[in-house]
């Protein structure tokens, strides 16, 4: 039952007119538990909140399907805009994007200019800047394409890797040379079984697998996840191997395991909370339904309540 929930929200997550719907109406159905809202002031007061909770933050301006050069340089243009935010705040944050936002399927060249636009301000800024991972088709190329901005742009950029992916070891072993900041995942899209582990078990297991490599690699490892046995895992790894609270950190979702999130923090670990803000928010939203259909229930009373 589980997993055929799953399938109809990533499923549903991919609907165009659905999505236009939805950016219509503004945040709906619960939404605003995962989305900070729908402008900037208000996800850059989220920020501050969290801050005062001695949590760190990521803020990603949501945004699906795009096919136009002028769409691809309005996302751009969003990024610069929460890049200038966070300084203009201070608040202690960083950026998330997606290579699709900004034109990776309509042209690699529009892709990577839009992208030397954001890392040339995130430079001058000193923020980092973050590639998300989409699904596999999109893979390579975003790892192509972070590997020439790393040589262009420093230690400004990093990206994610997958668990589910079989190829994401192999991955590691070839990014280690740009001594990369990688947030490690299990994995959010519908994958086929030639490509991804179809069995959780398989990707919790390759997941604890490519957090070690990393560790021992001697590279900066951001830990993205809300499941406690993997948490608890890297604790006692980075123990055990004498790996300083510095070289990583843990990362959830905005709205997910509070709770957590805070007793992390206490505890002196670094915790980013990834805030996603803007109106674009529908396909965001289906994919954490997809990945814990129990908060279904909570979407439903909501619909209730409003
Ligand atoms: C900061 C961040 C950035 C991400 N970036 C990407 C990306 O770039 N590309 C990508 O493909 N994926 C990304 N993901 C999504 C990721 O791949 C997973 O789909 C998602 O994190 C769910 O997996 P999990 O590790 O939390 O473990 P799961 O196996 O889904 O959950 C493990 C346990 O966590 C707890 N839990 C999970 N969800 C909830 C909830 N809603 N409420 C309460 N408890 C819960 C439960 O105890 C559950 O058993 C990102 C995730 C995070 C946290």
């Amino acid at each position: 039952m589980e997993s055929l929930m799953r399938n109809v929200f990533l499923f549903l997550s991919k609907n165009r007119i659905a999505n236009r719907t939805a950016k219509k109406y503004g945040l709906r159905f619960g939404a605003k538990r995962f989305v900070a809202g729908e402008q900037i002031a208000e996800a850059i007061t989220v920020v501050r909140e969290l801050n005062e909770r001695g949590i760190v933050a990521t803020l990603d301006h949501l945004g699906e399907f795009i096919y136009t050069k002028e769409e691809a340089t309005e996302a751009a243009e969003y990024c610069i805009a929460t890049l200038n935010a966070i300084a203009e705040s201070q608040v202690k944050a960083n950026l998330s994007l997606k290579l699709t936002q900004l034109g990776l399927d309509i042209s690699r060249d529009l892709c990577l200019n839009n992208m030397r636009s954001i890392l040339e301000v995130a430079s001058r800024h000193n923020i980092f800047v973050r590639i998300d991972m989409e699904d596999y088709a999109h893979n390579e190329a975003s790892i192509a394409l972070f590997c020439q901005l790393r040589e262009e742009f420093g230690s400004t950029i990093g990206i994610v890797i997958q668990a589910y992916l079989y190829k994401s070891e192999e991955d590691i072993t070839n990014l280690h040379r740009y001594r990369p900041n990688l947030r490690l995942v299990k994995g959010a899209y519908k994958e086929p079984p030639e490509v991804a582990f179809p069995k959780k078990e398989d990707v919790d297991n390759n997941f604890i697998r490519i957090i070690e490599q990393h560790l021992r690699n001697g590279d900066y490892a951001a830990v993205a996840t809300h499941d406690d046995l993997i948490i608890n895992h890297v604790k006692a790894f980075a123990k055990e191997h004498n790996i300083p609270t510095s070289q990583f950190e843990f990362q959830m979702l905005y709205g997910i395991r509070t709770q957590a999130q805070q007793q992390l923090a206490d505890e002196g670990y670094t915790m980013r909370v990834y805030v996603p803000y803007g109106n674009d928010w529908y396909g965001y939203f289906m994919r954490r339904l997809a990945e814990r259909p129990a908060n279904v229930g909570f979407v439903v009373k909501s619909m209730f309540k409003s």
